[in-house]
């Protein structure tokens, strides 16, 4: 809920040149989070002014990251507010009308190629900043910085000011990388005659082995997590560990327990270091206790997409609650399940080679058959009991006969128990299979 009293806006600024990082996404948390705690506005604003390198597959992975995230904006693209349009390549004339600004006070001119400069002051700036303290930068002697290039295209520096500007940005909470540029924001800010907004800067995020993350490393993007089909909110979790504490000992907090406890003090001040396994773990902490229904909401449409023909029928309670617990994200949940519900599913050649080694699988499958056919309830008990026959008529341990049947049945040495798997093929469909397994 925007609180219209709370002076609070941030906003996440993100420039669609490829895909969501990240980074990119804690960034975008740590604003929504920021924004949400203090009931202020979270804006979405798009930078795309370079041209060259903009694309659309860039911003469409920007919203459907975010979106997929739940962290909604209260102003941007789609959404509109007070203080749009929220994409830069709609922002020309605003542009124009500050350029103008710093012309009539003599503080822009045009140069011999055609772009014009800001006469700089590129004097030493103190930046008061809320997570890495006073940082000073030393004066410099550079030329004097382009505002706006000889092709009529703003750079970033110059956008960027005008607009937090003119969005009404209290604070600036941006990765770590945009300290460096701070100092020449604070010029530009003096010479439009305007109080700077508080910088927040977040220190990096870094690869287990302290290299710095790149867009090429594993667990990058936010769409391999949406496609592996990680939980959507462990991953906010898992982001917002990322380089920020409660100070609590534990690791699960639920959205509403993040913006309760989240204040910028508590983003520490080292770099923070990714840990995919964590995240997956985390994931695989929100399915465990998933309730049946939202988990077949979650599972159905991630199973079609992926090629599975099944329905809400064939994924009834009790498997879902076996289900939930072993995987860790929905493309595990594929294999496991591809048996279960439909009668073309891949076999595992190095199992099924496994058992014929060991014996032949015919009269084992074949007695498992003749016990199952004379099941009253197809339910576990009664399952149980005519394996147990079955073994006893042939003399051996009920264990020898469970992996000939895991495999006759789904082609696989892993998966669910096996009396689930039975009742969830019914009997029709498991002798079937048994009888027919050569
Ligand atoms: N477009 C800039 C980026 O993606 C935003 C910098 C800022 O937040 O001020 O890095």
């Amino acid at each position: 809920m925007v609180n219209a009293m709370s002076p609070v806006r941030v906003r996440f600024a993100p420039s669609p040149t490829g895909m969501l990082h990240v980074g990119g996404a804690r960034t975008a948390l740590f604003n929504w989070l920021f924004a949400r705690h203090h009931q202020g506005t979270f804006i979405l604003r798009v930078e795309d002014t370079d041209d060259q390198r903009n694309t659309p597959e860039a911003n469409e992975a920007i919203f459907s990251g975010l979106t997929w995230l739940g962290l909604d904006w209260d102003e941007g693209p789609n959404r509109g507010g007070p203080r749009g349009p929220y994409r830069q390549s709609e922002r020309t004339a605003i542009y124009e009308g500050y350029l103008a600004k710093l012309q009539a006070a003599d503080l822009a001119y045009t140069d011999a190629d055609g772009s014009v400069r800001f006469r700089c002051p590129n004097t030493t700036r103190a930046i008061p900043d809320l997570i890495c303290g006073e940082t000073v930068f030393a004066g410099r002697t550079e030329p004097d910085m382009t505002v706006r290039r000889a092709n009529g295209s703003f750079i970033f520096h110059f956008v960027n000011v005008v607009d937090d500007i003119e969005m009404g940005v209290t604070h600036v909470i941006r990765g770590e990388d945009h300290l460096p540029n701070t100092p020449r924001h604070l010029d530009l800010y003096e010479a439009f005659g305007v109080t700077p907004p508080h910088f927040a800067h977040i220190p990096l995020i870094l690869n287990a082995n302290g290299s710095k993350m790149s867009k090429r490393d594993e667990g990058a993007s936010v769409a391999e997590y949406q496609s592996a089909g990680y939980h959507p909110e462990a991953v906010l979790n898992y982001l917002a560990l990322l380089g920020w504490s409660p100070k609590e000992d534990r690791e699960l907090f639920c959205r509403e327990d993040l913006i309760a406890r989240f204040t910028l003090g508590g983003i520490t001040r080292g770099n923070a270091m990714f840990n995919l396994d964590k995240c997956g773990w985390l994931s695989g902490q929100y399915f465990h206790v998933m309730e049946p229904a939202p988990f077949r909401d979650m599972l159905l449409p991630y199973l079609t997409a992926a090629g599975l023909q099944t329905t809400a029928d064939a994924l009834p309670d009790s498997l879902l609650l076996e289900l939930r617990t072993k995987v860790r994200m929905l493309s595990e949940a594929v294999p496991l399940l591809a048996a279960l519900v439909q009668d073309d599913f891949p076999v595992d050649a190095a199992a099924v080679a496994k058992l014929r080694s060991q014996s032949d699988p015919k009269p084992l499958l074949d007695a498992l058959a003749t016990a199952f056919a004379g099941v009253g309830t197809w339910q576990a008990a009664d399952l149980d009991a005519a394996i147990g026959r079955a073994a006893e008529g042939l003399g051996i341990k009920k264990g020898a006969l469970m992996f000939p049947c895991r495999i006759a049945l789904t082609g696989q040495s892993g998966g669910f128990g096996l009396t689930t798997i039975l009742e969830q093929l019914g009997r029709e469909r498991a002798l079937d299979r048994l009888t027919r397994f050569s």
